[in-house]
């Protein structure tokens, strides 16, 4: 009896705390939103095929980067089957400027010969069939879904990790499991621009190193205890994902 009462009081405190938490994440969504008007995906992409690639070059490269190699890329492989054909030597040389170009360039081999063999060809719209794909965890699983078919969840890069974890939405360190403490706090139909706004924040103001807390305008709502409290001198805003 004792036992069950303590079950319930536990399960009471964390829906109280869901529920605060959720005002809070409500509020911070709206700040953000009017501070950062233009986050989106950074990345270059007209068709969630071309996500997908852009998605698995990225992993440990800069946006910026990706878009320099996509074009051409994108241009001369337009269909799973014509990336699964492909030389992987062929596919390297346009890729070959990204960081570990051998290894990425394996996995969109690997990737599109999947999508050939088991979703003919193309990029599917569940997150249970994208994770089967080889090379695509449950953040660029997520990311592909928002951002190419507008089906809600979150992608938890290094940006939202750490805003998450420093605005006290998570004590996790693992990026699924984040997911998993942020889901039920943030409203379904803002978990993509949740996602977009936390990359842009994460880039401007709450950068890793030092963040900027002096001008942030989550200040209030945000616990994080190594907060700064003289600014750096700001940078230019740089393009973001
Ligand atoms: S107050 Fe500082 S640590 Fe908190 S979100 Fe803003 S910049 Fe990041």
């Amino acid at each position: 009896m004792i036992h069950r009462k303590s079950k319930m009081a536990k399960a009471n405190k964390k829906s109280a705390d869901d529920a605060s938490a959720r005002e809070r994440v409500r509020k911070i969504i709206a700040r953000l939103d009017k501070e950062h008007p233009d986050a989106k995906l950074a990345l270059n992409y007209t068709n969630p095929l071309e996500l997908l690639i852009a998605l698995i070059l990225a992993a440990q490269s800069h946006d910026s980067l990706v878009d320099q190699v996509t074009p051409a890329l994108f241009a001369r492989y337009k269909t799973a089957k014509d990336y699964a054909d492909a030389p992987r030597e062929e596919i390297f040389e346009y890729v070959r400027r990204i960081n570990f170009a051998g290894i990425k360039t394996g996995r969109i081999k690997s990737c599109c010969e999947e999508l050939v063999k088991s979703f003919h060809g193309e990029v599917p719209r569940t997150l249970e069939e994208l994770v089967t794909l080889p090379g695509v965890g449950r953040k660029t699983a997520n990311i592909v879904l928002g951002n190419a078919f507008g089906i809600p969840g979150i992608g938890v890069d290094t940006h939202v990790m750490r805003l998450s974890q420093r605005l006290g939405l998570t004590t996790n360190t693992n990026p699924d499991k984040i997911e998993f403490d942020l889901t039920p706090i943030v409203p379904r139909q803002n978990q993509i621009r949740f996602c977009h706004l936390l990359q842009y924040h994460g880039r401007r103001i709450c950068v890793a190193k030092k963040p900027r807390c002096p001008m942030c305008v989550i200040n209030d709502l945000c616990p994080y205890p190594d907060k700064t409290t003289e600014l750096k001198p700001a940078k230019p805003k740089p393009k973001v994902r």
